[in-house]
Order: structure tokens, then sequence, then C-alpha cells
């Protein structure tokens, strides 16, 4: 199987901004775009993203998961960067056409049709380092994808970085490329050094987030995770998963988890970890490592509940329970 987003639909629709007016979407190949070496986001990193997903039910139909989530966060990252703002609508549209004309390539379940929506500043102007970018192209990308973790893949191991930061504080809940490029370096190293799988942010001695996804850490009947600020990036899956479990009579609370607590809890027989984010739902963490020793969570491997949180929003996403919430979208 190919790696996980290295697959692509042949077309994809686009729509760009002249500074007026956005244009009306057109379907065009996924594999170039035209851009001016001087574009604003190549120089200034004027670009944000999106990742969602679309399931095939046992009718045959496809649903979206969540659409409206995304959208509003794609709205408000284009904001944040001073980007043009987006029309929702239209966005939404380009997405729920382009998916309906692939409709017959995405994939059975558990793979599903991953959706990447990308917006950027192409303004060919490199004197706008302290200016926005008033021109800028959006396009919706599709990659059908597998299963994103096999269930025998293991637990992952989690270096707990209380000296670095994923990206700059005010920058957290934009999902743009300038925070990933800003956590890589600090992820490689701990790879080289401790074989860790990811780095879990703790800044100021508090949990925050990873790279690339939220941090849930479950002991005792409760779920705990960071409450909201602008500092982190606002998953749709960790709200899901929330959602979930206040169903199934976990107490949710969100709120900050020092280091020490972690670990502390970690200890227990009982505790559980976790990764969330569209692409592997809920990834279960086995190993933690701090100032250089390693901790199990739990006894290491994944733990029920986990199990039963990714089972209760995949059997939605797939059709197999009831959608109380109404997170799934017609295309
Ligand atoms: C995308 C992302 C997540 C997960 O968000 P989902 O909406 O659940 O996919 C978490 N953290 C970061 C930094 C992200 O970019």
């Amino acid at each position: 199987m190919a790696a996980f987003g290295t697959v692509f639909m042949p077309q994809m629709a686009i729509s760009r901004f002249d500074g007026s007016t956005w244009s009306q979407a057109e379907m065009v190949a996924s594999d170039s775009i035209q851009l001016h070496p001087g574009a604003h986001v190549l120089h200034y990193s004027s670009t944000c993203f999106e990742g969602l997903k679309a399931f095939k039910q046992p009718d045959g139909s496809i649903k979206l998961f969540r659409m409206d989530r995304n959208i509003a966060r794609f709205a408000q990252s284009s904001e944040l960067l001073s980007l043009p703002a987006i029309d929702k609508s239209a966005t939404a549209k380009m997405i729920t056409d382009s998916v309906a004309m692939y409709a017959g390539d995405v994939p059975e379940p558990p793979g599903s049709m991953y959706i990447r929506p990308t917006h950027f500043g192409i303004d060919p102007a490199i004197g706008k380092a302290a200016a926005p970018s008033l021109t800028s192209l959006q396009y919706i990308l599709l990659s059908p994808v597998g299963e994103y973790f096999t269930s025998d893949a293991g637990t992952l191991r989690l270096l707990l970085d209380e000296t670095g930061m994923r990206c700059a504080p005010h920058n957290g809940m934009i999902k743009s490329g300038g925070n990933y490029a800003s956590a890589l370096r600090p992820i490689m190293q701990a790879r080289d050094k401790y074989q860790a799988d990811q780095v879990l942010f703790c800044p100021n001695g508090f949990a925050q987030e990873t790279g690339a996804a939220n941090f849930l850490l479950i002991d005792d009947g409760e779920i705990i995770t960071k409450a909201l600020d602008e500092s982190f990036l606002h998953g749709v899956t960790r709200d899901s998963i929330l959602t979930l479990a206040a169903d199934m009579g976990l107490t949710v609370s969100e709120r900050e988890i020092s280091v020490d607590e972690l670990l502390e809890r970690a200890a227990k027989p009982g505790c559980e970890a976790a990764l969330s984010g569209t692409a592997a739902v809920l990834a279960p963490v086995g190993t933690f490592i701090h100032n250089d020793r390693e901790h199990k969570v739990g006894g290491g491997t994944e733990g029920p509940v986990t199990k039963q949180l990714r089972q209760a929003m995949n059997d939605i996403q797939w059709g197999l329970a009831e959608d109380k919430h109404n997170w799934l979208f017609d295309v």
C-alpha cells in the first residue's frame, strides 16, 4: 500500500481571489499549478490548510465528517494569517462537488477519501515582508487513504519536552505549514536521540499537544485534555472524542495537566494516553520519555477506553452507528 497521502485524484477544484472576488471554481489537473517564484507564500509562509475525510456508507453513499467544523477553522486560519477571507459556502461546494466527482474512488472502510483544502497568498511581491497578500489561491486536493495505523502497530513513544515550543504561542490555532516547519527539528532530534515517535510539547511544564495531534489522558473514569486557548490547534477529533466520552459516561475535564501529574497517573496500571487527529482518529501512547527516563503509560499497551472511543467514532463515520450529533454531511 502506498504511503499515506501520496496518491491523488487526477483533478482538483481550484479558485483564485483576485483582490476583490473569488473566481468560479474549476477542475484542473492535480499535479501542477503555476506560481510566480516571488509568490508571497514562498517567502512569507502565508499558507493554511485543512484535513477532513469522506467515508463510504453501507448503502454505497458517501458522507463527509464534520465538514462545517473544518471550513470554520479554514476561515479562521485564513483570517489569522491576514489572507483574503474565504467564501465558506463556495469552499463547501468545492469540497462536495469534487468528492461527488470521485465518489467511485472513495475506499471502503477502514479506508477513506482524505480531503486537503489549501489556501495561500500569491501576490508576486517579495517586498511584502510585513504586508499581507491581497490575492490568493485555494484548492481542494483529494487523496484516497487506507488505515493510518494498523491495529497491531503498537503504541507510540512520546518525548515530553518542557523547554521547546511547537510554534509561536499566538499562532497555535492556525493550521499552517509554518507551524509544522517550526516543530520539525525538535521531532527529528527526539527520533534520533530517544527513538521517540513524537514530541509532546509541554511549555512551562504543562502538556499542550504534539506536532500534529492533540493529547488526551484517560484515567479512572476521567478524560483529561488541555482547555482551549490560542496556543494550540483545536482539533475536530478532540472535540468529537470528548463528546463521545461524555456520551459513554466518562467525566470530561478540560484543564491543564502538569508533567508531574502525567507521570504520576501514568504509573497506575489503568492509565491510558492517546493522540487525536483526523488521520489516525485516536492513536494509543505507551511510553513517555522524560529527563532521559522511560515511563510506561499503564501497561504500555493500548487500553480498553481508547479502543472503545476510537470504535465509537469509526462506527459513526462508517455509518454503523446512529449519527446522534449530526456529524455526517451528504455529498
Ligand atoms: C490538524 C491538527 C490537529 C488535529 O486536528 P483534527 O481536526 O482533529 O484533525 C492537532 N494539532 C495540530 C497541530 C494539527 O495541525
